[in-house]
């Protein structure tokens, strides 16, 4: 069977993680909100999901896990602190723009809406994803199955003719799962290969 659609992770391939655990300890830090780092960790897990999904707004997400105190910054500095943890992986950004001139290819990604945003005009992923299959735009998450079977749909090919790439196992697993070819993205150069095994070069 021959490969017609690459789908492709953002954070942790293309670029760094977009408010994963690194970033949040940094910026809490950089903040001074060290003393109540548990207590926005709580308070992440139950808004993350919802602003991952598209249900809930940055803006509304900062209000339930930073601004529920009194803060001696705004909303806008914490905003732009989080965009800056935003860096590119110049390697993998730089295999994925090659491919992207032979090869139909999408985003297939866990953001909330203004990171996603941000990220995709900041490091001009639309010269090479010609669509974002994100979890806000489509309202269920990886790793559930129903992402996959949605980003096939919508590229309309079948799990067969279609290549994941992913930073984490348990969604490398879950497009397996669903019969996508996957690939769990280590380096630029192993991705290289892996790829050229299923001839995609
Ligand atoms: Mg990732």
């Amino acid at each position: 069977m021959t490969i017609k659609a690459l789908f492709w992770d953002i954070g942790g391939v293309l670029l760094t993680n977009g408010w994963d655990r690194e970033q949040r300890s940094d910026v809490v830090r950089r903040f001074g909100l060290s003393a109540e780092a548990e207590e926005l960790h709580e308070r992440h897990k139950l808004a993350a999901p919802e602003l991952e999904v598209g249900r809930m707004t940055l803006d509304e997400y900062l209000e339930q896990v930073v601004f529920y105190a009194p803060r001696n910054f705004t909303p806008a500095d914490f905003r732009a602190a989080m965009e800056a943890e935003s860096r590119p992986n110049e390697a993998g950004l730089a295999l994925a723009r090659d491919l992207g001139q032979r090869w139909r290819m999408y985003s297939l990604n866990n953001e909330g809406r203004d990171l996603n945003e941000y990220r995709i005009r900041t490091y001009g992923l639309r010269d090479f994803l010609q669509g974002f299959f994100s979890s806000c735009y489509l309202g269920v998450m990886k790793p559930s199955p129903a992402i996959y079977r949605l980003g096939l749909s919508l590229a309309q090919v079948s799990p067969a003719e279609a290549v994941m790439i992913d930073d984490r196992l348990q969604n490398v697993q879950a497009a397996r799962y669903v019969g996508l070819h996957a690939i769990q993205f280590v380096s630029a150069e192993q991705l290289r290969e892996e790829l050229a095994g299923l001839g995609v070069e």
